[in-house]
């Protein structure tokens, strides 16, 4: 159940400064996701109760054909692992964010795309919920206070209490403004988790308040003793992995979890914000990459080895659910992205 993806979408705009990317927030409803919702698997709740059936007879090796939960929730099982993805947002990622590109040539690139206007590209805000045999494990919290984060894990089945762990993969606003909700930690029972690297460079060397948001949302789950730091390379628990992906931030990170049985599951975090580009073209970094010339390197050889590996993948920015594979193209140069649905 798996095609090279194309969409066709309209958005209402109405558009935020963050600061590092503007956003024009589209209905859900609106989108292919939505067309595809599974109305038999529409419920809240139906997760954690789904058996074993017609649709998860494929499960091993590929993991099993996913389910739309809600338009906003998809569910994919790949051997012992149950992924949720959690759409966050969408947005529109302007051209000017890609560097070194003229707008003529993303557009000779892109080629005929609706997901492509005069000046931007479509953008996606993924999170993600994996529970595992030990744990329910929430990979970065979306941008905002939570609200669309909770309604997601509340339709996949769950509520923020029975999340065990947060993993991070670096500290930029649409990663961690999740983890409050009303100044509060939205995850109480939850430990928060990041590299060394990320925490010294926004928080330790705070230059310039750069870590300012960072702080602020980290600080209760800090205060309580719940936010532990890992150097990349480590097993924070039976079965999940981090991995050095620096570049795009000092301390970007991503988790690998071993399924048990089947294919691996790379979160890779932002390695890919533009998919139409920077899977032909890796080395093609963006305005917000903090040093680009090691975003692109990093993109370079995680791609090669989720390619070489047959990871599934699961992207912060990906065309959601954000999930999928990379190919090699035959040509040598560039890969392409297999979305799952
Ligand atoms: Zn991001």
């Amino acid at each position: 159940m798996t095609r090279v993806f194309f969409l066709g979408r309209s958005f209402l705009a109405l558009f935020i400064s963050l600061g590092l990317i503007s956003f024009s927030f589209g209905s859900p409803s609106l989108g292919m996701a939505a067309e595809k919702k599974t109305k038999a698997s529409a419920k809240p709740g139906q997760a954690k109760s789904a058996k074993p059936g017609a649709a998860e007879s494929g499960a091993g090796a590929a993991g099993s054909a996913g389910v739309f939960i809600s338009a906003g929730v998809y569910k994919k099982t790949i051997g012992d692992l149950e992924i949720y993805a959690l759409s966050d947002n969408r947005g529109r990622l302007e051209f000017s964010v890609l560097l070194g590109l003229t707008r003529d040539q993303i557009r000779a690139m892109v080629g005929q795309n609706s997901e492509m206007d005069n000046s931007s590209l479509t953008s996606y805000i993924n999170a993600f919920l994996v529970k595992s045999p030990v744990g329910l494990f929430l990979v970065d919290t979306g941008l905002g206070n939570g609200d669309t984060l909770v309604k997601g894990i509340k339709e996949a089945g769950f509520s923020p209490e029975d999340v065990t762990d947060v993993l991070l993969t670096h500290f930029h606003r649409d990663h961690i403004d999740g983890l409050l909700s009303g100044g509060k930690s939205l995850f109480p029972k939850a430990t928060v988790w990041a590299s060394k690297n990320e925490d010294r460079y926004w928080i330790k060397d705070n230059q310039n308040n750069r870590g300012q948001s960072a702080e602020t949302k980290i600080f209760p789950y800090r205060r309580d003793g719940r936010y532990k730091l890992f150097e990349p390379g480590q097993a924070i628990r039976p079965g999940v992995e981090t991995i050095e992906l620096y570049g795009h931030t000092p301390g970007h990170v991503g988790y690998l979890f071993t399924s048990g049985r089947g294919r691996d599951i790379l979160f890779w975090g932002d390695i890919v914000h533009a998919y139409l580009i920077q899977f032909q073209s890796p080395q093609t970094a963006v305005t917000y990459d903090v040093d680009s010339t090691v975003a692109a390197e990093t993109r370079s050889k995680i791609l090669k080895t989720s390619a070489e590996r047959d990871y599934w993948v699961a992207g912060a920015h990906l065309p959601f659910p954000g999930l999928g594979r990379v190919k090699a193209r035959s040509s040598g140069q560039g890969y392409d992205w297999i979305q799952e649905r």
